[in-house]
């Protein structure tokens, strides 16, 4: 049998925005492997084997998903939303280049509905002008690194998606983020909060930065800020197209 890694992502959650890719992938699957509240959401079935594992074994999980491949098994590395953002489509070519005889393997990342994308659609088109996306996490990049890269994205006016606003390592990390917009913005940006989007447990609020309290977020919530033109229209949020 010629094995094969595939790297997939899963959508935000709801069932209706896992990609007939990836559905197709997990069908043909030997193993799946993934972080386990992502492998619960694989389907049981005879000739399927389950690897959950914990929220910090990145390297060791990809080292196995292409250990598995070199055996001749089909192994489906999962992710929620996209494989390549923020997750774990780069931990698996970080192990490529630590061992480079499983760069043969058949590899593909199969993409899926980032959470931005899925957040942004409840609201109206928040992200449609320029837009950034930064992950608040300081688990892997020191916190003065997020902390300028939050100051350029406001100077440059783009809206920005936030993933992992509450960092287990630093809970106040989003609190000083928001600060910092808000010294760098003011008061009056168009703050959308997206919880656990496309779940049963969704919530969606609306706010302005001055409002904006780090309570409203937690690990599975979605921040955009926007820019300086984002609006409301009736119950809906957009970026105009243009800007000046
Ligand atoms: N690869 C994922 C992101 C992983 S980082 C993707 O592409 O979506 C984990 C962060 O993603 C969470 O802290 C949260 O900010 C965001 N996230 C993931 N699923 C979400 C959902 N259903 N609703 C809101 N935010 C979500």
């Amino acid at each position: 049998m010629t094995g094969s890694l595939a790297i997939a992502g899963l959508g935000p959650g709801g069932a209706a925005l896992v990609t007939p890719e990836v559905s197709a992938a997990l069908a043909e699957a030997t193993d799946v492997l993934g972080y386990a509240p992502y492998v619960a959401r694989v389907a049981v079935r005879a000739g399927l084997t389950l690897h959950p594992s914990d929220n910090r074994e990145e390297l060791q999980r990809a080292e196995q998903g292409l250990r598995l491949a070199a055996e001749g098994r089909r192994a489906v590395i999962v992710s929620s939303g996209d494989p390549g953002v923020f997750a774990m489509a780069a931990a698996v070519f970080e192990m490529l280049e630590a061992v480079p005889r499983w760069q043969e393997l058949s590899i593909r990342v199969l993409p899926g509905v980032t959470a931005m994308l899925a957040a942004a659609a409840r609201v109206g088109a928040p992200l449609g002008h320029d837009f950034c996306a930064i992950n608040l996490s300081d688990n892997l990049k020191p916190w003065s690194l997020i902390e300028k890269r939050l100051r350029l994205a406001a100077e440059a006016d783009f809206a920005i998606a936030l993933y992992n606003p509450r960092s287990a390592s630093r809970p106040e990390g989003f609190g000083r983020a928001l600060d910092l917009l808000r010294e760098a913005v003011g008061g009056e940006r168009i703050v959308i909060f997206a919880h656990a989007v496309t779940t049963p447990k969704e919530r969606i609020e609306t706010v302005l930065l001055h409002d904006a309290r780090v309570e409203m977020a937690d690990m599975a919530t979605l921040v955009i800020i926007g820019n300086s033109a984002t609006r409301r229209v009736g119950r809906f949020v957009y970026a105009p197209r243009r800007a000046s």
